[in-house]
């Protein structure tokens, strides 16, 4: 019999928020193994916009978004060039004068909560972002928003962790969550206090019961055109059409990278699986980029990609204990915010399971808000989802 080794946390999943739940953990002193079936950041971490943004769709909502955008802040003067962080701002766009309204509203809000932003007219918006469309009536600065290249990332955290002394598995799948271990494709048990299901959209791979859905989008990146835009810009026009899940959406949201390059999004679909680019879609969203930047008509693209968002119906994560096996944790559920909360997530998980007070109350964020009798539990069926109430899992960053 071979001696297993006794992790203090297994992590499955690679992607930026097992990675960086990998470093908070060893940063520790906890002994951290590391699971990925692939490449460190390879999942909707690698399709991912890397919009780090603070958002306000409600208050649990934004003290995470919030403390994450702070954990980026100091982490971002350690990080490698090639993780990209730029704090660009985000400029959130009014088209008509409800949607100016709105800007005026989350101006209030987020001044009231100490975040720096600036409501700018029509005039002020045109010298920042010279080839938006005419006739915008102005727009949100949330100068504190900022951009990064999550694999690199993801990758930079992973290193660092095992730096510490993390494990890293690559190259292998677990299989199995089972009796404190992680059963991996090759037989192999990696066997530990605690498990930390990590992994996204998969997450329901190994947990069927989780409240998750997938949440499908397609990005367009350009070829380099250095200062065509200056900030990510996002249209406040989703706020009009919020909380539709059950319609395809698209929305204009776009965002300048380090290379000159723009990512060009974005898109949301549940109940569209497979990884294929859908034309439609595609169409809808370059038309809305177009009415909005009408010079990316003469730009060009030059790929194309789609990815899974893992949403939850209440619009936040799932970080902490499972409700019915307390040797198992979650960190998933992000949907289209887990690059920039992915930090937050891992301070979250590592201050809980070393007892120490974590920043902010970990209260709305943990599982058991779901938690059912474990009978009916079982019956909680992800593709039928009858159980669980999906009507407010509509919007997030920037999307109709
Ligand atoms: C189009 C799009 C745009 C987005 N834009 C933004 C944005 O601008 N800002 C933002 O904050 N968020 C954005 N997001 C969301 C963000 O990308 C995700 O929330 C985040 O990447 C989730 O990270 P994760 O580590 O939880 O999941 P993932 O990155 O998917 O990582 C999960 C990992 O688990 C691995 N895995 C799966 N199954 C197994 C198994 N059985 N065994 C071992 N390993 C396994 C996968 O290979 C993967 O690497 C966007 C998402 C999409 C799709």
């Amino acid at each position: 019999m071979t001696a297993e080794p006794v992790f203090d946390v297994a992590i499955a999943g690679g992607g930026i928020v097992g990675a960086a739940c990998a470093l908070a953990c060893a940063q520790r002193g906890l002994k951290v193994a590391l699971v990925e079936r692939d490449v460190l950041g390879s999942g909707a971490t690698a399709a991912g916009m890397g919009h780090v943004v603070v958002m306000d769709d409600s208050e649990a909502q934004f003290a995470l978004t919030r403390y994450s955008q702070e954990l980026w802040q100091k982490l971002a003067a350690q990080l490698p060039a090639s993780c990209e962080y730029e704090q660009r701002g985000t400029l959130w766009i009014a088209a008509d004068a409800e949607e100016m309204d709105a800007a005026d509203r989350k101006n209030a809000w987020y001044a009231a909560r100490s975040v720096p932003c600036d409501v700018l007219t029509a005039a002020q918006l045109r010298k920042a972002e010279p080839n938006l469309a005419p006739g915008l009536v102005g727009a949100l600065l949330v100068s504190e928003d900022a951009v990064v290249y999550p694999p690199t990332v993801a990758l930079e955290l992973a290193r660092r962790a095992q730096a510490l002394g993390a494990q890293l598995v690559l190259g292998k799948t677990v299989q199995q969550i089972a009796d404190g271990s992680l059963v991996l494709d090759d037989e192999t048990r990696i066997r530990a206090e605690r498990i930390i299901v990590a992994l996204g959209a998969d997450s329901v791979s190994l947990r069927p019961g989780l409240p998750i859905r997938k949440r499908k989008g397609h990005l367009v990146i350009t070829d380099r055109y250095p200062g065509f835009v200056n900030h990510q810009l996002v249209e406040l026009g989703y706020l009009k059409s919020a909380h539709s899940v059950s319609s395809d959406s698209v929305a204009f949201n776009v965002q300048p990278r380090q290379t000159g390059q723009l990512l060009i999004g974005s898109s949301r679909q549940f109940g569209a699986d497979s990884a294929e680019v859908n034309q439609p879609i595609l169409s809808a969203m370059l038309a809305r980029a177009r009415l909005y930047l009408p010079g990316v008509a003469r730009l060009s693209a030059i790929r194309v990609w789609t990815g899974f968002r893992a949403a939850t119906p209440d619009k936040l994560p799932l970080i902490g204990p499972d409700a019915h096996d307390p040797k198992l944790w979650l960190a998933t559920g992000h949907e289209g915010l887990g690059i920039t909360t992915s930090l937050a997530t891992a301070e979250l998980i590592a201050d809980m399971l070393s007892n120490q007070r974590p920043a902010i109350a970990p209260g709305p964020y943990l599982p058991a808000r779901y938690a059912q009798p474990k009978s009916s539990s079982q019956h909680l069926k992800n593709e039928a989802n009858h159980e669980v109430d999906w009507s407010h899992a509509g919007t997030d960053h920037g999307i109709r």
